[in-house]
């Protein structure tokens, strides 16, 4: 079995970490590098290693996790507006293979050029 990720270390309590939300499918915490004033980090509690490889016995869970991002903005007080990232695979900036959400708010979100 591969070694498990910086956030099945969290999740698991080995590295002490303040959950902002939690509940029995996943964890929500900041960013230890935050790209915006408010970034939080929302992960299943299963070790999906990307979006991609989700499969239809998911379709609960990642529900799930858009449901908790919006009640996750409403708890820091930015429901009004934020953005949700999804990276899947290290050419999209994918560092961890752990699915997570970013949720970011608190910044001018400006258009985003996709094409270079
Ligand atoms: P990715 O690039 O995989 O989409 O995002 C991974 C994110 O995890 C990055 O924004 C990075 O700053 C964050 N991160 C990596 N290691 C840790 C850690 O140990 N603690 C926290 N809180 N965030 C981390």
């Amino acid at each position: 079995m591969s070694n498990p990720t910086i956030f099945s270390r969290i999740i698991a309590g080995d590295i002490p970490t303040d959950f902002i939300y939690q509940d029995e499918f996943c964890v929500c915490f900041k960013d230890i590098h935050p790209q915006a004033p408010t970034h939080v980090l929302i992960v299943p509690r299963e070790p999906l290693p990307t979006l991609a490889s989700a499969t239809e016995q998911h379709h609960a869970l990642l529900g799930h996790l858009m449901l908790k991002a919006g009640h996750i903005a409403r708890l820091l007080g930015v429901s009004e507006a934020f953005r949700l990232v999804v990276n899947n695979g290290a050419g999209a900036g994918q560092t961890v293979f752990h699915l997570h959400l970013h949720l970011m708010a608190n910044k001018k979100f400006t258009e985003q050029a996709l094409m270079d």
